[in-house]
């Protein structure tokens, strides 16, 4: 039969995700390239991952190790990773039953939403939130619901937290270290968020994939530490950021074997299974080196502290950084544009290309002008940029 160029057009399709276009990410990284702009945007390391690792990994594929892996992560993988919680957290989840290996944090995050969010149930976001995570809700049915973290500290506000919980609250997210803040939670935010919790059928989503970046000598309270929290939550960490490899996307879920169960029938007709070389590779890596994430902190402090020292000599002012590796700058004494327009002028005109906050939010607060930069760079990218801010 041939085809008959008067057939009716299929209609474009109407798009189930009417608030999504490209990510702010994406963007900015763009003008970065076409303005040929310094990229403190988008969070990626510019330096490699170390060289232990990607032998490893090349050895893996020259080995043979090309074919799926099993469904829920190569055993050696879950085993160095049950260890490796243990070692930080105190607490070794079961390798069969309680950790899924996957395409990256991203992953991860939206198969536990699938996994536990029918139509119409709310899920709790503290904003400004990482960008995926509405989607990922409306993906599902669900319906986020936005509660402002304090726009000074970032910390969450309980009794806003608790005023926001209805009897449909199927889960609240949060995420420590926080992008794009850095702010972390403390003891205090943890039992309150116990108080919170108990006695709730509701789960919990914590998102830790900076878990290792943690400066000051602080400690980052895992949700894992804490047997109350643990049994109802999905925990989230990403090699990516920990083995500056953002682009292999491999990634982990640790959840009580009732949640992974739930959580495996989403990841297995999702992507079924991760990148198998790398999982060898990463095994290998963390068994032989705990040091590398053992002292990621130790890594990046220099990195913000000369970032933070340089940003003095510059009308930006800095915020605080526990954690992560953003640093949010407050550019009022520079300009009274908005924060996206901020940017694009900051790329367009000045050469730096920066993340703005107000995507991270249901409804950003009116008047703030933060905008993001990405510290983790070598030191020449650094100085180029604090050489253009010097200019402002
Ligand atoms: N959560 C947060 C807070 C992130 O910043 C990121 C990555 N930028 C992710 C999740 C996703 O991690 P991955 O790149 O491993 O998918």
């Amino acid at each position: 039969m041939s085809i008959n160029a008067s057939t009716p057009t299929v209609p474009a399709p109407e798009t189930k995700l009417p608030k999504v276009g490209t990510t702010i990410f994406t963007v900015m990284s763009q003008l970065a390239a076409d303005h040929d702009a310094v990229n403190l945007g988008q969070g990626f390391p510019d330096f490699d991952p170390p060289e232990r690792l990607v032998e490893a990994l090349a050895r893996a594929m020259r080995d043979g190790r090309n074919q799926y892996a099993p469904m829920s992560g190569i055993p050696s993988l879950r085993e160095a990773i049950a260890e490796k919680t243990e070692r930080c957290y105190g607490y070794r989840p079961d390798v069969d039953a309680e950790i899924t290996v996957t395409s990256g944090g991203s992953e991860a995050i939206l198969d536990a939403i699938h996994a536990v969010v029918r139509p119409g149930e709310e899920v709790i976001v503290l904003d400004p939130c990482y960008d995926c995570y509405e989607p990922a809700i409306e993906m599902a049915g669900g319906v986020p619901v936005h509660v402002p973290l304090d726009p000074h500290t970032f910390a969450p506000d309980w009794d806003l937290i608790r005023a926001a919980v209805t009897p449909r609250t199927r889960m609240l997210m949060i995420n420590s270290p926080h992008n794009p803040s850095g702010a972390m939670l403390n003891a205090d935010d943890i039992a309150q968020l116990c108080a919170l919790l108990r006695d709730s059928e509701i789960y919990l989503l914590s998102d830790e994939v900076y878990e290792h970046i943690v400066f000051d000598g602080a400690r980052h309270e895992s949700v894992l530490r804490y047997p109350e929290l643990r049994e109802r939550a999905f925990v989230i960490s990403s090699f990516g950021k920990t083995y500056h490899c953002t682009g292999w996307k491999v990634g982990y879920c640790v959840a009580p074997p009732a949640l992974s169960a739930e959580f495996r029938k989403v990841h297995q007709y999702n992507t079924f299974c991760t990148f198998a070389p790398a999982q060898f590779a990463f095994a290998e890596m963390i068994r032989d080196e705990p040091e590398h994430y053992l002292q990621l902190g130790a890594f990046y402090q220099p990195m913000r502290d000369r970032f933070r020292e340089q940003l003095l000599t510059t009308r930006f002012k800095p915020l605080p950084v526990p954690g992560g590796y953003f640093q949010l700058v407050d550019y009022s004494a520079v300009s009274d544009l908005d924060d996206a327009e901020f940017c694009r002028w900051l790329a367009i005109e000045h050469g730096v290309a920066a993340i703005p906050l107000s995507p991270f939010y249901g409804t950003p607060p009116a008047g703030q002008r933060l905008v993001r930069l990405c510290f983790a760079k070598s030191e020449a990218t650094r100085d180029a940029a604090i050489k253009r801010l010097e200019k402002l």
